[in-house]
């Protein structure tokens, strides 16, 4: 709907419900105008009478066919019940027009007619007042079409202005200029009137659009929704709202009270009782509040939020929301992040903040109580041999075992991979603790039947007690878990309490990792060689690079007290790669006949990309990949065993030599020699103990005799007297011999001069001067 404000006409075309409207007005102030009909008819009869005049009489019938006319037009309007169509409104528009010029130019002819016909004051009284009285009801009246009521009221009382003038006397003439300034005013009124009236209009339409917008919004929102006046009565309730409340209808109407609702609500069972105080007080008081309250039927699990905001002019709006999806939404995220998915203990964090809380409440009680470390032993080899649901079930089996050992007011958690803790409160003595660890060890070492396999594992178990002058969880934690470490390092299978010197130990060590790291890094290693020599020629075949950290404090220390560290660390690949690499390099320097032989620890040697890794350092050195030995353990064969196949098998193609060192010391199994490629067995030195007597002899030279029938060469390490080089040697099945007897492991400068000096000749003499001359 377009509205010119400065005209006050409104573009029809565009709202046919409007000119409908404004007809409607035309039509509708029918007694007036009926009124106005007989009134008028009446006036110009008394004119008639008064002067006796045909010429009045005339006018008089005029009148009253024009009068009968929209009297018969509006009894035709009058009975229509449905809205105007705009075709109809412009038909009716029309018939108005019509009727209403023939009536104004009746009255205006009778009026001029009774000025001008005769000099009868009275006649002239009635004539102008009748007219200027119907003029002005007109202007009320027609105000809905301005321009049907300008014709009508020139035709009115144009006339009766000209005639004024034409009679020509002084007061007559300035009697006309009234009567046509009177007309004027009232044209200007009827328009101004108009412009009120379609203001009027536009506002009630925009009004009602708002109100249907407003209305649609409201009852298809997902909240529920009430508005409260300052007297707390009802102004609006939303359909949700009572859906959601199942309110009975009759409650649901403007003007209910607020505290008539929320008993209603109630009484429908959605609310409390006391809930539904807290809700009336809230909007009594028009306060800013949320109100969480569920549903007094526990079977429904609804939860509600009910919030209330203070108006601007006073009285309060509710919203109501169910937030039951959100909260267990929530709750679930809680869950996640405080519970163990698969085993559903506490974890870590929920631990630590429960005994945070428990350490608090038992502080003034001076009562004793134990964290237990747990980590479970050979767990990772069932993770490795039956696969990862398995080890998930064995990690389910284990939570729920420790469940059924401990009291209701213990706490156990897992605190993620094979680690579990338990938190022992109110003991009487350092022995319960002791106890309950023993027992954790027995029951969790038992048998476990996981998808039709057997699995045995162990655990370890570190404690920590708390002191009488507190302890944090955290001081707890890390002691128990210190006390752990040297549990697992006593053997496993076994527990350990805390004492104040594993604190050392540990700083100690954390210490060494600092420094471990920085050394790489300042290039603080060395490599040392220790030849070994072949029995047959007496020539040395190859060396063996053995780390040594030359430290500015600690002075020179032994590998056996880095690599493990390293391997921990995980630094040992980058020191493995360094190794591997100056190693190579070094080789290069020796005569061609010589080889060098590289440790490999069991994470190194499975690294992802170790095959990777030896062909790079083989490329940069420009070693031929046949002088590269490398010396695994037992250990390395131990996990993923067709990968560790696969590796051997790749790196024996490569042409890269295979060493099984320091067999003898771990399981010795005679499999690994059978399954693996490998070319070179190192019996290790610990064989060579009390050599002299037969057993071990046997066991050395049986060991040595299966290693060359499987086709591998054999070397003993850790040969020291001559007794013993004699004796390892008589039957002819040891290749090679390292030790001592020969050389220490020696500077790179130092081995390179070995091997120039040493050249050609039989070495084994020559080595037996130099290492007398190094143990010297
Ligand atoms: P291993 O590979 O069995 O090396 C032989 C060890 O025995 C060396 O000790 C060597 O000095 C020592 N040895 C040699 N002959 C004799 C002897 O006649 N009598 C005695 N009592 N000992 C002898 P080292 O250098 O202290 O190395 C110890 C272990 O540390 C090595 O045992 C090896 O397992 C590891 N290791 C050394 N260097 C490296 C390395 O670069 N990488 C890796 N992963 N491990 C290394
Ligand atoms: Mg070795
Ligand atoms: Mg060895």
């Amino acid at each position: 709907m377009q509205f010119d404000s400065q005209s006050g006409e409104i573009d029809q075309k565009s709202s046919p419900n409007l000119s409908a409207a404004l007809i409607d007005s035309l039509f509708e102030a029918s007694g007036p105008l009926l009124a106005g009909i007989v009134f008028v008819a009446f006036a110009a009869s008394l004119t008639a009478l008064k002067t006796g005049q045909s010429m009045l009489w005339a006018c008089v019938l005029f009148l009253i066919v024009a009068g009968a006319i929209r009297v018969f037009d509006l009894r035709r309007f009058s009975p229509r019940k449905s809205a105007l169509t705009a075709e109809e409104a412009g038909k009716w528009q029309k018939r108005y027009r019509v009727g209403a010029l023939i009536q104004a130019a009746a009255i205006g002819t009778w009026c001029s007619v009774a000025l001008l016909s005769n000099d009868d004051a009275v006649v002239h009284l009635i004539a102008l007042s009748v007219t200027t009285g119907i003029v002005a009801g007109g202007a009320a009246r027609a105000y809905g079409r301005p321009s049907i009521f300008h014709q009508q009221a020139m035709l009115q009382f144009g006339p009766a202005v000209i005639a004024l003038a034409v009679r020509g006397t002084p007061y007559y003439i300035a009697m006309a200029f009234v009567s046509a300034a009177f007309l004027l005013a009232v044209m200007q009124l009827s328009a101004n009137l108009h412009r009120i009236f379609m203001r009027a209009v536009v506002a009630r339409g925009r009004e009602a659009a708002l109100a249907g917008q407003f209305d649609t919004a409201l009852n298809n929102m997902p909240h529920g929704l009430c508005m409260f006046r300052v007297d707390g009565q009802l102004a609006v309730m939303n359909h949700r709202f009572g859906a959601m409340m199942n309110l009975p209808p009759a409650i649901t109407q403007s003007g209910t009270n607020a505290r008539d609702i929320v008993a209603a609500c109630v009484a429908a069972g959605s609310v409390s009782a006391a809930s539904g105080e807290l809700i009336v007080a809230a909007v009594e008081s028009s306060q800013a509040k949320e109100i969480i309250t569920s549903d007094p039927d526990m079977q429904r699990n609804r939860s509600l939020s009910w919030t209330t905001q203070p108006m601007a002019d006073g009285g309060a709006v509710v919203l109501l929301e169910d937030i039951t999806e959100r909260r267990s939404a929530e709750a679930k995220i809680t869950h996640l992040a405080r519970y163990d998915d698969l085993t559903a203990l506490p974890n870590r964090v929920h631990f630590r903040d429960e005994i945070e809380r428990l350490l608090a409440d038992s502080q003034h009680a001076a009562s004793l109580s134990a964290l237990l470390f747990i980590d479970l032993d050979q767990f990772k080899q069932v993770n490795d041999t039956l696969g990862h649901p398995c080890g998930d079930q064995l990690l389910c089996a284990v939570a729920n075992r420790l469940r059924e050992m401990l009291r209701p007011e213990d706490f156990v958690a897992r605190f993620g991979g094979d680690e579990f803790v338990v938190f022992q409160q109110n003991i009487s003595s350092p022995e319960d603790a002791a106890s309950l660890a023993r027992r954790i060890v027995e029951r969790l070492s038992e048998r476990y039947r996981i998808d039709n396999h057997l699995v045995e594992i162990g655990a370890s178990v570190g404690i920590a007690l708390t002191s009488p002058d507190g302890t944090s969880a955290d001081t707890l934690l890390k002691n128990a878990d210190m006390a752990l470490y040297r549990a697992k390092a006593d053997g496993r299978g076994t527990f350990c309490f805390f004492r104040d010197e594993m604190a050392a130990t540990v700083e100690a060590r954390r210490i060494l990792e600092l420094d471990l790291r920085k050394a790489l890094a300042n290039e603080e290693f060395e490599l040392f060689y220790q030849p070994l020599v072949n029995l047959k020629s007496g020539k040395i075949t190859t060396c063996e690079a053995l780390l040594r950290w030359n430290h500015p404090v600690r002075g020179t220390v032994s590998p056996v007290d880095i690599i493990p560290v390293a391997e921990d660390m995980g630094l040992i690949v980058d020191l493995g790669r360094w190794i591997l690499r100056r190693a190579c390099m070094e080789c290069m320097k020796w005569p061609e006949g010589v080889s060098v032989a590289v440790n490999f620890s069991p994470q190194q040697f499975h690294q992802r990309d170790v095959l990777s890794e030896i062909r790079y350092a083989l490329e940069v050195s420009g070693l031929p990949a046949h002088r590269l030995e490398i010396e695994i353990t037992e250990s390395s064969l131990l996990h993923n065993t067709q990968l560790t196949h696969d590796i051997l098998s790749q790196l024996h193609a490569l042409g890269v030599r295979i060493s099984l060192d320091d067999f003898g010391t771990g399981y010795s199994s005679l499999s690994y020699l059978h399954n693996f490629p490998m070319q070179k067995v190192k019996i290790d030195r610990s064989f060579l103990e009390g050599i002299d007597t037969d057993r071990p002899l046997t066991l050395l030279r049986g060991v040595a005799r299966l290693s060359a029938d499987l086709g591998m060469s054999v070397v003993v390490e850790g040969i020291e007297t001559s007794e013993q080089l004699e004796l390892i040697s008589a039957d002819g099945t040891v290749t090679e011999a390292q030790g001592y007897l020969f050389s220490r492991p020696v500077p790179a400068v130092r081995v390179r001069q070995l091997l120039n000096a040493s050249h050609g000749n039989r070495m084994q003499d020559q080595l037996i001067v130099v290492s007398s001359r190094s143990l010297a």
